[in-house]
C-alpha cells in the first residue's frame, strides 16, 4: 500500500534530509517549505502523516498542527514534530497543538524512522518513547 508524508519544512537541507529518508523508505513524499498552505495540501494530498517544523514563515508549526486538529479529516493523521529549540515549556506547547510526538533538530535518520514507525503502528508503542521526555 502507498503510505504518503506531507513534510512542513522551511530549512533547505532539513528539508531535503526529511524527504530523502522517507522517500527511501518508500513514502510518497510532498513538501511544503511554509504553512499556509499545509490544510490545503493535505486535503489534496491524503497524507498518512504528517513531519512538521515548528518555526516557520508565515504561520507557526503550532498554529498548523491545530489547524490539522481542528480539521474532521486530519483529526487522528500522526503529526510528528521536529523543532531546533526545545526550551521550557516547548514540549508541552507541542503536544497541547496536538503533535503526537516530536524530535530535535538535528534529526538523524534511526530516530526519525523510529518515531514514524511508533506513530505508524508498525511497532508497539513504547512508554515515554519521546526522546526528550527520557532526558533528564
Ligand atoms: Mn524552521
Amino acid at each position: 500500500m502507498e503510505r504518503r508524508a506531507l513534510v512542513i519544512e522551511d530549512d533547505l537541507l532539513n528539508r531535503m534530509f526529511l524527504c530523502a529518508t522517507l522517500e527511501g523508505h518508500g513514502f510518497r513524499v510532498r513538501s511544503l517549505d511554509d504553512g499556509e498552505l499545509a490544510l490545503a495540501t493535505a486535503r489534496e494530498f491524503k497524507p498518512h502523516l504528517i513531519v512538521t517544523d515548528i518555526q516557520l514563515p508565515h504561520v507557526s508549526g503550532l498554529k498548523v498542527i491545530a489547524s490539522l486538529r481542528k480539521d474532521r479529516d486530519f483529526r487522528e493523521t500522526p503529526v510528528l514534530a521536529v523543532t531546533a529549540y526545545v526550551g521550557p515549556g516547548e514540549e508541552r506547547r507541542i503536544r497541547r497543538a496536538g503533535a503526537d510526538d516530536f524530535l530535535p533538530k538535528p534529526v538523524s535518520i534511526k530516530p526519525l524512522m523510529d518515531a514514524v514507525a511508533r506513530l505508524l503502528g508498525d511497532v508497539p508503542a513504547e512508554a515515554g518513547a519521546s526522546p526528550i521526555a527520557t532526558q533528564p
